[in-house]
C-alpha cells in the first residue's frame, strides 16, 4: 500500500458532540458529507453517523445514490438542481431533491420529496427574490410533489460579527413567512454554528460539514474540534546523497550537506500541490523532517542530514499532532477544506473504532 489515511471515529464523534454541545434542544443534524465526504470517505463516514444524525445532505444525485447503494436509509438531501434525465432517480432512491430553481417544479415526479432554496444573498443556487411569487404559486399548483422544508445558505458566516448574515437571516424569514410554517427550516453552515449562535440562526436543523472532520471554517481556532485524520506512508527507496547533488524534477534543489534522501510514493495527484513543494514537513520516527525538491506526479522526497532513514520506514504526512490539513491550508493560502477534498479518492482509507482498525 503506497500509503494510508487513517480516520478516527472516535474523534468524528467527539467533533459531532462539539457540535451538539452549541445546539438547542430539538434541533436536527443534517450531516454535510459531500465530495466523499470532504476526502474523508463518504459510505464508511456515513454509516457511522446515521445512527447520530437525522439527515445527510450531499451536493449531487451520484453521491445521494452512493449512499442509499452503502445502505444509508436516512433522509438524503441533494443541494444541486436536478437534470430533466434523472428526476425518476429521485423518487427511485427516495432522496430529497432541492428545488433552487423554479423549473425544477415542472421536471420532478410525482411523489418526490423537495426543499426549497432561497437565495438571500449568497447568489449561487436559490430561488432568487424575484422569482419568490412564481415559486409560491408552484408549490401550490404542483400538490402531487411533497415539500419537506425551506433553506438558504450563508455567503459569510466564516467569520464572526458579519452584518450579511443578519441581512440574510431577515430575507430567509421574511421568504419562509409566506409558506406554511410547519415546513422544517434550516440554514446554518459550520461557521452559523459557532460564531452566529446568538442571532436565532438554527431553526429546525443545521448542515454543518467542515467542523465534522475537526476545522473551523475562517481563521478562528476552538479547542474543541480535532482533525479525524492521519496520513501514513513510508520510504519506498532512499539512498545516499551528496553536499551540492541536485534531487528530483529539474534539480532545484540540492543537499547542502553529505545526507540521505528518502522517496515517499505520494505526489500531487495524490493531494500535495506542487505549490506546497519544500514548505511542510513529515514525521519519520518521531522526528520532523523537511520535505526536499519538487513534489513529482507520484512521489515526494524528503532529506535527512543524519543516517537515521531507511527503506521502509514509516513516514506521517499528517499526524496527529501538529501536522494537519490547517497547517497546509496556511501554507498554500487556502481553506482546510480544499486539502482534504483534494486527497485522491485512489488513496486507501481506513477507520479506526476505539482505537482498533
Ligand atoms: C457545503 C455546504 C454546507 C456545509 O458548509 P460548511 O462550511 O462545511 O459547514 C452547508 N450548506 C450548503 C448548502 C453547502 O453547500
Amino acid at each position: 500500500m503506497r500509503s494510508e489515511i487513517i480516520v478516527d471515529l472516535a474523534k468524528l464523534d467527539g467533533n459531532l458532540n462539539a457540535i451538539k454541545s452549541r445546539l438547542r434542544s430539538g434541533v436536527k443534524v443534517m450531516a454535510v458529507i459531500k465530495d466523499n465526504a470532504y476526502g474523508h470517505g463518504a459510505v464508511p463516514i456515513a454509516r457511522h453517523l446515521s445512527s447520530q444524525v437525522d439527515w445527510f445532505c450531499v451536493a449531487t444525485l451520484s453521491e445521494a445514490i452512493e449512499l442509499r447503494e452503502g445502505g444509508i436509509e436516512i433522509p438524503i438531501l441533494v443541494f444541486e438542481i436536478p437534470e430533466v434525465q434523472d428526476a425518476d432517480k429521485y423518487l427511485d432512491y427516495c432522496i430529497t431533491a432541492t428545488v433552487a430553481d423554479i423549473s425544477t417544479f415542472e421536471i420532478l415526479k410525482a411523489g418526490t420529496e423537495y426543499q426549497l432554496n432561497f437565495d438571500t444573498g449568497m447568489r449561487r443556487l436559490g430561488i432568487p427574490e424575484e422569482d419568490l411569487e412564481s415559486a409560491l404559486g408552484l408549490f401550490n399548483k404542483h400538490t402531487e410533489l411533497i415539500c419537506t422544508g425551506l433553506y438558504t445558505h450563508f455567503s459569510s458566516a466564516d467569520e464572526p460579527n458579519n452584518e450579511s448574515v443578519t441581512k440574510q437571516l431577515d430575507k430567509f424569514r421574511s421568504f419562509a413567512g409566506r409558506f406554511p410554517d410547519q415546513l422544517m427550516k434550516h440554514t446554518a453552515n459550520t461557521g452559523a454554528i459557532f460564531y452566529y449562535q446568538d442571532l436565532d440562526v438554527q431553526f429546525d436543523a443545521v448542515r454543518p460539514g467542515v467542523c465534522l472532520y475537526g476545522y473551523l471554517a475562517g481563521e478562528s481556532e476552538t479547542s474543541d474540534l480535532t482533525p479525524i485524520i492521519e496520513w501514513k506512508s513510508y520510504f519506498m527507496q532512499t539512498r545516499a546523497v551528496k553536499k551540492g547533488e541536485p534531487v528530483g524534477y529539474g534539480g532545484t534543489w540540492k543537499a547542502p550537506e553529505d545526507g540521505i534522501v528518502g522517496t515517499i510514493p505520494i505526489g500531487y495527484s495524490d493531494g500535495v500541490q506542487r505549490l506546497i513543494g519544500g514548505k511542510f514537513q513529515v514525521e519519520v520516527n518521531g522526528i520532523l523532517v523537511d520535505q526536499v525538491g519538487r513534489i513529482s506526479m507520484d512521489y515526494f522526497g524528503i532529506y535527512s542530514s543524519k543516517s537515521n532513514i531507511k527503506q521502509g520506514d514509516i513516514v506521517y504526512i499528517f499526524n496527529e499532532k501538529t501536522l494537519n490539513p490547517k497547517n497546509w491550508a496556511k501554507v498554500l493560502q487556502t481553506i482546510p477544506y480544499e486539502i482534504t477534498t483534494s486527497l485522491n479518492s485512489r488513496i486507501n482509507r481506513s477507520y479506526l473504532k476505539n482505537n482498533r482498525l
